[in-house]
């Protein structure tokens, strides 16, 4: 190793040492004395400007990379977290510095390297061993949005405020459940006491997975006032029928000849006067407003969720009598699942009708079953060789790969411009 390079290394991280400044520990990590490679430590540096601490964007793993760069990344952090002003940096680093040699001739890193070959086109082969509903809906959605993200793992999404808004509403409903599995008029004040609380402890929790913390308090809130509708709801469906919540959070495995489905399931309730079963799962993001709008998602072939989890828990000898989304999204409106009975025959019902309720016969969700397998076997069969993108722009909007996805559709405002 080049002596000036290990100089200005060592300089970097005594500087850093004394001032905390983290643009100096930066630089050190670019350094190809870190014994991290280029890009990964050029990644690292770069998110550390939005993250705010390079030592906790590594420790939080906040960008994904192979394991042995991670490895690298771990070793760096671990040895300037023991750097003291005794600290003797080559020692520490296994620099073999190397006085007389000339800077050119020792940095490797920055050579540049000849062009590679393209590889020949082939065949693509889905890598998982398991299949999940959401996979299945991105590949219904966009074909190449699942090739970038389950064939390819391009880049990390690095989820959003909605997505850990999301991921807290959850924890705090499931704690929710766990004190509260049968809720009624009369736990009405406590239950309204207690939800706050829970929200509270699970948005302490993700606290770090915000950005800000004026988005903490901003999202609190709105999930504070969700959650009290969410009571609203919960006394008026006791009342219409009692309930008890025997699941939260719960595993669902299916094998579906062969292919292996997991996912988990927010919420599962049975009807106390029936003893039938319904499988509820939480929505924070947008949703269908109506039934026959998620019926018809389901009968496209664009929405596997609760299919999957019907045939997952009928499986494993649920009676499965209804399936329902229950929307957390906007504070401003009541709580107003959008639910569907399972019913062994079509009832009649508008295409177009509005109503949060309605049915959806078992064939359906046989049809929905079948597509699920056909899908696994159309990509596991390695014969795709080419992943169409979709011809939505719109299911472009919040794709983490829009900007790596040269083919994808443009809206009309962007067609204008280009
Ligand atoms: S940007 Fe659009 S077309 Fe490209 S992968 Fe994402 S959803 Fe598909």
């Amino acid at each position: 190793m080049n002596a000036s390079l290990a100089r200005a290394f060592a300089d970097d991280l005594y500087a850093w040492q004394r001032t905390g400044n983290d643009a100096l520990l930066a630089r050190a990590l670019r350094s190809p004395c870190s014994g991290v490679p280029h890009d990964t430590a050029a990644a690292y540096a770069t998110a550390a400007t939005r993250i705010g601490s390079l030592l906790d964007a590594i420790a939080r793993s906040r960008i994904a990379v192979p394991a042995e760069e991670r490895d690298a990344l771990l070793r760096f952090s671990e040895r300037v977290r023991a750097i003291t002003d005794e600290t003797d940096i080559a020692t520490l680093f296994d620099l073999h510095v190397t006085a007389d040699c000339p800077i050119e001739d020792s940095v490797e890193a920055f050579e540049l390297a000849g062009a590679e070959t393209a590889d020949p086109p082939g065949p693509v082969r889905a890598r998982q061993t398991h299949f999940s509903a959401s996979a299945l809906n991105a590949y219904a959605e966009c074909p190449r949005k699942w090739y970038y993200r389950y064939a390819c793992a391009a880049v990390e999404d690095p989820g959003s405020s909605a997505s850990t808004y999301g991921t807290a509403f959850h924890a705090a409903l499931e704690d929710f459940h766990g004190e509260f599995p049968q809720p009624s008029v009369a736990l009405e004040r406590e239950m309204r006491h207690k939800i706050e609380g829970y929200v509270n402890w699970a948005f302490e929790r993700y606290r770090n997975d915000f950005d800000t913390a004026v988005e903490v308090e901003l999202h609190k809130r709105r999930a504070q006032r969700t959650a009290q509708r969410y009571v609203d709801w919960l006394i008026a469906e006791s009342k219409r029928a009692p309930f008890t919540v025997i699941g939260r959070e719960i595993a669902a495995q299916l094998d579906l000849e062969g292919f292996a489905f997991v996912g988990y399931i927010d919420r599962i309730d049975r009807d106390d006067r029936t003893g039938s079963v319904a499988i509820i799962d939480y929505k924070t993001g947008s949703i269908a407003t109506s039934a026959a709008e998620y019926r018809d998602k389901v009968r496209r072939f664009r929405d596997f969720q609760l299919p999957f989890y019907y045939w997952a828990r009928s499986a494993e000898g649920d009676r499965v009598a209804r399936l329902a989304l229950i929307p957390l999204k906007d504070a401003l409106l009541d709580v107003a699942p959008v639910s569907l009975e399972v019913v062994p025959v079509a009832a009649t019902e508008s295409k177009r009708s509005e109503a949060p309720s309605g049915t959806i016969t078992v064939g359906e969700l046989e049809l929905a079953r079948a597509k699920m397998i056909e899908i696994c076997r159309d990509l596991t069969s390695g014969a795709t060789q080419r992943f169409p993108v979709t011809t939505d722009p719109s299911a472009c909007t919040y794709c983490a790969y829009v900007y790596a996805c040269a083919d994808r559709p443009h809206g009309e405002r962007e067609r204008f411009g280009r």
